[in-house]
């Protein structure tokens, strides 16, 4: 009997790996087919300075209109995109399309940095810096209103063309910024290494700032090494107006975050940036 019933579960798991493995297979072609058929779309996230309150950039963020019309989410598909290797397709479409979009808001007279995200498998090969290029060449958009936000696991990875790669986008004058910083596996050698000009504090750390005082610790303790060296910080995730406070109080730069605004489709950034324009006023408000 034991041996039947291990057979049996045997059969189980077989059967489940095999219908994961299948849909797995059916997504990666569905994507495969949304670069296509044109079904990505980017939000954008406002970026706000604690100082002034003006509006200092927004952060790109995919979402992908499937052919069933639900609205996915990056965290289900972007895995799944860069293990297929089809992170660098759609990767490329976001920043033709990031820069396109800056160049409209410059055009209409909104002036705003946009974030790209980046994923460690764009940085495999030398693609990447002529991708860049070719997108602000296509919008006509000078490399200062072009920020990339990179993770400390892909500053690991290579380290040798990883910094190539990084000196030359520093050279033609883009912005870097360190995403999620503090989750990786943080080395900080290499902010000494890497030319970054933007922490970006995580969110798990930000979130019970006011009741942890380790979290507390620790996010003080990045702004104030970031600002010795030089370097801005931004406070991800700020759901509260006390966050926000708390964080100006510690002299973080910049916030972004649900209090502000969630991410919203480019028209609505539009009137967002004209709305906000003038110092002093309070987004969320
Ligand atoms: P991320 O770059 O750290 O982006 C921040 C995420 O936090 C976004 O989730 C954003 O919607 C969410 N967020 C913003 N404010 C708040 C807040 O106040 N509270 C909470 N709880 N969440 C907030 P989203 O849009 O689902 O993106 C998830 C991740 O997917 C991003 O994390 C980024 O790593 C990745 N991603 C998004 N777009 C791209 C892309 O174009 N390329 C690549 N390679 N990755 C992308
Ligand atoms: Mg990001
Ligand atoms: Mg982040
Ligand atoms: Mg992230």
């Amino acid at each position: 009997h034991a041996k039947q019933a291990g057979r049996n579960t045997y059969r189980f798991f077989a059967e489940e790996m095999n219908a994961q493995a299948i849909e797995r297979l059916e997504l990666e072609s569905r994507l495969r087919q949304a670069i296509e058929r044109d079904e990505f779309v980017l939000h954008y996230q406002p970026q706000q300075s604690l100082v002034d309150r003006r509006i200092v950039g927004v952060e790109a963020l995919i979402r992908w209109r499937n052919a069933d019309g639900e609205m996915m989410q990056p965290a289900d598909f972007i895995p799944i995109a860069e293990d297929s290797g089809l992170i660098v397709p759609i990767g490329n479409w976001v920043l033709r399309e990031a820069c396109r979009q800056a160049r409209a808001w410059l055009d209409a007279g909104h002036p705003c940095i946009v974030a790209v995200n980046l994923s460690a498998r764009q940085f495999r090969g030398d693609e990447l810096v002529d991708a860049v290029i070719g997108a602000l060449v296509l919008a006509d958009l000078d490399a200062r209103w072009l920020e990339l936000e990179l993770t400390e696991s892909l500053l690991l990875q290579d380290a040798e063309t990883t910094l190539e790669t990084l000196r030359r986008l520093k050279a033609i004058g883009i912005r870097l910024a360190i995403d999620d910083f503090g989750t990786g596996y943080s080395s900080l050698a290499y902010l000494k290494r890497f030319d970054v000009d933007k922490l970006k504090i995580d969110q798990s750390f930000v979130r019970d700032l006011l009741s942890d005082p380790d979290d507390a610790a620790i996010v003080h303790a990045i702004i104030e090494m970031a600002h010795s060296m030089q370097l801005k910080t931004i406070a991800e995730g700020v759901e509260t107006q006390a966050l926000a406070d708390r964080l100006r109080l510690f002299h973080c730069d910049e916030a972004q975050g649900y209090w502000f605004a969630r991410p919203l489709p480019a028209a609505e950034i539009g009137d967002f940036l004209r709305r906000h324009a003038e110092p002093g006023q309070l987004p969320g408000s």
